[in-house]
């Protein structure tokens, strides 16, 4: 059907070329950029040798605008799926716009020199996306991303309309490392050190982070954890497209021994984004501590467990009160097993495929930047059931979140 440019051949990028390979009838031409080629040929050779598909490679610095324009023109894809770090988002959106290319992403674009996230950034190029007549997808991971579409999907065929939003994100799974982190571990102490935000009454209330603290029990034995709530980007797109929502909350689990490493790690100055003069060096700490820990990208063969991600949603329906629990969950082992990584990459990139292939085949092609919940969710909800990540509702009696 048309040719894609995924740049980024880190964790979730090695998922999504996977995925992307596994549908050849969609995604007829495959081209993976990254800044390291020898890591764009790794998952090139990988592929080929568990699906015969060639996947084109090459090097882009995507933080140079020019160099990204003339790969654009050079491989005229029709869309761009950025699974690079958010700090590259809006280079890849103006390369887009230079060369006439549909982009998508899976998180929201944060300034390397402030742990801040949110859309304005990307909301700003509204306008020259549709004067371009071009699609930016923005958040089609699993969270930015199933979770929204979780929500679009409940508040369409089980409520009028939605009152309280809790996003519980759940990862059962050990890799048996004393710290790592699962994803890109600079982004994800960004994130999990960040102040909490969450949505009450019309209005984003700040608590420290990792303040609040509550017990889940995951369905099907995915086993009881301690959640703490935290800010997460997709709280801000939601609160915007269903504004019926009083309060939102997103809960993520982690384990004490995290928690106690990062502490540590935050006391001594570890964690730190401002440059530090070492021997005479710049070194930014989190860049450095970065470098110390294990590649996400290894840790596919000793991840053994379940996540268990999913949105509990309260509202009404027909003037009764109605809570549903849609939810996930994925297996780390099975993962491996599929595409040779573990079940974050995995939940990460099997949305964006999905989001990807909405496009492509024109579902979601419509001008302008959406966030993914703002798209009709049906067939992406058919889709996340078709190719690795099947989903359940349950209506639940009573829902409340102790300490
Ligand atoms: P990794 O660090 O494993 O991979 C990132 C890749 O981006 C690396 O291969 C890196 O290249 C490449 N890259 C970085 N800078 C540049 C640049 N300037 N030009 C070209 N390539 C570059 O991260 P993950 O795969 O874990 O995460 C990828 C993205 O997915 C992140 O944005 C992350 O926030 C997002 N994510 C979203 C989730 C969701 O549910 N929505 C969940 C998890 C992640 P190199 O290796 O050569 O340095």
């Amino acid at each position: 059907m048309a040719k894609v440019v995924i740049i980024g051949a880190g964790g979730v990028g090695g998922v999504v070329v996977h995925k992307c390979a596994q549908l050849a009838e969609v995604f007829t031409e495959i081209t993976l950029a990254s800044r390291t080629l020898s890591k764009c040929d790794e998952i090139s050779d990988a592929i080929k040798k568990r699906t015969g598909i060639t996947v084109k490679t090459a090097q882009v610095d995507a933080d140079n605008v020019p160099e990204l324009v003339a790969l654009l023109q050079q491989e005229a894809p029709k869309l761009v799926i950025n699974v690079a770090l958010p700090y590259q988002d809006l280079h890849i959106m103006e390369a887009c716009l230079e060369a006439g290319v549909h982009y998508m992403d899976t998180a929201n674009y944060e300034p390397l020199d402030t742990a801040k996230f949110e859309y304005s950034w990307q909301w700003a190029y509204q306008q020259k996306f549709l004067d371009a007549g071009l699609t930016a997808l923005l958040g089609s991971g699993f969270d930015p991303g199933a979770t929204n579409v979780f929500t679009a999907y409940v508040a369409k065929h089980y409520f009028d309309e939605i009152h309280e939003l809790d996003i519980i994100d759940v990862n059962g799974g050990d890799h048996g490392y004393p710290f790592a982190t699962n994803f890109n571990p600079e982004i994800n102490i960004r994130e999990v050190t960040a102040e909490c935000r969450h949505w009450e009454n019309g209005e984003f209330v700040t608590t420290p982070a990792m303040s609040k603290k509550a017990s889940f029990t995951c369905p099907e034995e995915v086993g009881t954890y301690d959640i703490y709530r935290m800010y997460h980007e997709e709280l801000e797109s939601l609160t915007k497209h269903f504004p019926t929502i009083k309060r939102a909350q997103f809960w993520m689990s982690f384990s004490d021994n995290y928690l106690k490493h990062l502490e540590v790690l935050g006391n001594v100055g570890m964690t730190g984004i401002d440059p530090v003069e070492f021997e005479g060096n710049q070194i930014v700490p989190i860049q450095f501590l970065r470098a110390l820990l294990p590649d996400p990208a290894s840790l596919g063969p000793r991840t053994k467990g379940r996540t268990c991600i999913g949105c509990v949603v309260k509202g009404k329906k027909d003037g009764k009160e109605k809570i549903v629990y849609i939810y996930n969950t994925c297996d780390h082992q099975a993962c491996y097993q599929e595409v040779g990584s573990q079940a974050i990459s995995y939940t990460t990139g099997v949305p964006a495929m999905i989001g990807a292939k909405m496009i492509l085949e024109e579902k979601w092609l419509q001008p302008g930047v959406w966030n993914i919940e703002q798209l009709d969710p049906d067939a992406f909800m058919d889709d996340m059931n078709q190719y690795g990540l099947p989903w359940k509702v349950v209506e639940l009696d009573n829902f409340s979140l102790t300490s």
